[in-house]
């Protein structure tokens, strides 16, 4: 399909020409207009897929940039996704005036991600570990939290990364829009899936 058969905004379609992408990857085109819908939506789609725009997109145009709070919460299992999925969200959100996105992973300085919190990050992209902190430590807060994606959960799940994701969906309201990407699907991410999603749309590419 093309960008602009997905009825996005003019911000969006601006910046994905200017990323040089002509037409939507068939992920993108089936996994766009649910999540635009506000469903939740299970992927299950390899990197390379053009997964991360598939999910950033609906998540960047749900940010209404007045308010001062979180409102997308993107997880990922390494700091190097954390900081490729970051780096595609504000290229992406580039013309989205007043639209904040900040990474927070383990290794790098709590006080430079406390400042960025405090001025109120829209979207927050990061490791489940280090934003479990940040929760504990109340530095970030998600009681008015959208939309939550799990990026390569069978990843998190292999790096232990289960039970802290259970806590964080725990501290997020009922209300919220959940997906989650996946290239496989073992019975945990399926318990997951199970606990935390409300009917969603299934997309396998
Ligand atoms: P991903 O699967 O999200 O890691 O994306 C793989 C690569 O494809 C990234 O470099 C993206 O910037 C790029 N990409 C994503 N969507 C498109 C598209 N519709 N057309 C061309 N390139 C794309």
């Amino acid at each position: 399909k093309l960008f602009t058969e997905l009825e996005l905004s003019p911000e969006i379609l601006k910046a994905v020409a200017k990323m040089g992408f002509e037409e939507a990857s068939p992920i993108q085109s089936e996994s766009i207009p649910p999540l635009m819908a506000g469903g939740d939506l299970v992927g299950q789609s390899m990197t390379g897929s053009g997964k991360t725009a598939a999910f950033a997109i609906p998540a960047i145009e749900q940010v209404d940039p007045s308010l001062a709070e979180t409102q997308v919460l993107i997880l990922c299992p390494t700091r190097e996704l954390a900081v490729q999925v970051a780096e595609e969200t504000s290229k992406l959100a580039a013309f989205k005036k007043g639209v904040r996105e900040l990474p927070i992973y383990g290794g790098a300085s709590y006080e430079r991600q406390f400042r960025g919190l405090k001025k109120g990050a829209h979207i927050v992209i990061g490791t489940p570990g280090r934003i479990l902190d940040h929760l504990e430590k109340g530095t970030l807060q998600l009681q008015n939290l959208k939309t939550i994606i799990m990026d390569e959960a069978d990843r998190m799940l292999d790096m232990g990364f289960l039970d802290d994701i259970k806590t964080i969906l725990s501290q997020t309201p009922e209300s919220r829009q959940t997906v989650l990407f996946s290239a496989t699907v073992p019975r945990p991410i399926a318990g997951l899936i199970k606990s935390f999603t409300n009917d969603p749309t299934w997309i396998k590419i």
